[in-house]
């Protein structure tokens, strides 16, 4: 095979991260949108030092320093009496300490700047995968659109409804967890004289509102919620909710939090998925990650962190092995990515991620293009 010609489907995290990464090592990549367009979705998102790292390699790690804040702790509080239950130190501390700073930041900020470090021209937006066809020699891409694109490799990075996992494994709609997150972002003024954490979760048996700054002027402030609620209608992907529901939800809930949801001008509601770790990442040329791969409920704040990790990780794969020997790469890939992303899917899911004062430094300090790889049965991989 000459250059290889790798396809990305989906431009959200991952797949921006993913061919930022491939193109500044040489590979020669396209990537494939649905969207017509990216909105800026009303919704913050968490940067640990594990993907500051892999910021830095993209030459990212100043902008986003400089897009986000930077809380000095994480402040876990009992719902009720807002009493301090965990207070984990970021700031310097996470610096000094896992190589890298913790940053909060906008989503849409953050996404816009990912889809800008892919070379102009990359991304085909409004392309939508409909199927793949693997002849052996290389990968035909089936869009809904009737168009037909070719690829030496398939990188799925098409998120928690993945085509790419749905040609790899069947057709099989993602778990809905009987979870919800509420999502607001607004101006931080709205908070008034009230002195809030930068960062802190709020807790309490069966939910909890995770709130912080992000904006490094810290003048957007943003929360998200983890709610029970035992249906949600099929194929609808979001709702608006309303300052009534929160009330309800987070009824006994500290007098900080019911002022926070006072001034919310609006919010909504997402339902929460995940899957059990599939029992393969790739086959012959297509590979997936992130939510494709091993979408989890958002409550260690890491989900987008493994997909940007699982992008680093195949990026280096590629580079080991050489793009000929895709089917080695792949194997490598998953060896070296399958433990680590179903531990957090575990912690996620078991919603238990430093609500006590434990040590964050197996989940912070890793630096993925530095952790040494661990090997792979090629046996296995070719089966
Ligand atoms: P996505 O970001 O979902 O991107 C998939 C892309 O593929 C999209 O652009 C989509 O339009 C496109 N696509 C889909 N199907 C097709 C198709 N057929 N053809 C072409 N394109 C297609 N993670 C964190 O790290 N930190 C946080 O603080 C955090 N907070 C969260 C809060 C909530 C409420 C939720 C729900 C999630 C949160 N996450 C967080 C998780 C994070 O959002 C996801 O894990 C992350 O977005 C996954 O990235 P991805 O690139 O795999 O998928």
């Amino acid at each position: 095979m000459g250059k290889a010609r790798i396809a990305v489907i989906g431009a959200g995290l991952g797949g921006t991260v993913a061919a930022a990464l491939l193109q500044r090592n040489g590979f020669d990549v396209r990537l494939y949108e649905q969207a017509k367009v990216f909105s800026r979705l009303g919704a913050g998102i968490h940067l640990g030092p594990n993907v500051m790292k892999v910021m830095r390699r993209l030459g990212c790690e100043e902008t986003v320093d400089a897009m986000g804040s930077h809380p000095d702790f994480w402040f876990s509080r009992d719902g009720k009496t807002a009493d301090t239950i965990a207070q984990i130190p970021l700031g310097d501390y996470a610096l000094k300490t896992y190589g890298a700073r913790y940053v909060t930041v906008h989503r849409g900020d953050f996404h816009a700047l990912m889809a800008s470090a892919v070379q102009p021209g990359t991304i085909d937006f409004g392309k939508c995968l409909k199927r793949l066809e693997n002849n052996g020699s290389e990968v035909r891409l089936i869009f809904t659109d009737g168009t037909i694109e070719t690829a030496d490799i398939v990188v799925g990075a098409d998120g928690v409804n993945s085509k790419v996992r749905e040609h790899l494994l069947g057709a099989e709609p993602p778990r809905y967890t009987g979870y919800v997150a509420h999502r607001a972002v607004f101006p931080a003024s709205l908070l008034g004289d009230n002195p809030y954490d930068m960062c802190a979760k709020w807790w309490s048996e069966d939910r909890h509102m995770m709130a912080y700054y992000v904006t490094k002027e810290r003048d957007e402030y943003y929360y998200v919620t983890g709610v029970p609620q035992a249906e949600w209608p099929e194929g609808v992907s979001m709702m608006e909710s309303s300052r009534d529901e929160m009330r309800e939800a987070f009824t006994d809930f500290h007098p900080d939090v019911q002022s926070l949801i006072d001034v919310t001008p609006s919010v909504t509601k997402w339902p929460l998925f995940e899957r059990d770790p599939l029992p393969l990442w790739g086959r012959g040329r297509i590979v997936l990650l992130g939510d494709a791969c091993h979408p989890m409920k958002p409550h260690m704040a890491q989900g987008a962190a493994m997909a940007i990790e699982d992008a680093a990780m195949l990026t280096r794969c590629l580079i080991e092995m050489g793009s000929a020997d895709y089917t080695g790469a792949f194997a490598l890939y998953e060896a070296n990515r399958a433990e680590r992303a179903s531990k957090v899917q575990l912690v996620s899911h078991n919603n238990t991620w430093l609500r006590s004062n434990e040590d964050p430094a197996w989940v912070f300090a890793y630096d993925v293009f530095d952790v040494p790889l661990a090997s792979f049965s090629r046996q296995i991989a070719e089966a």
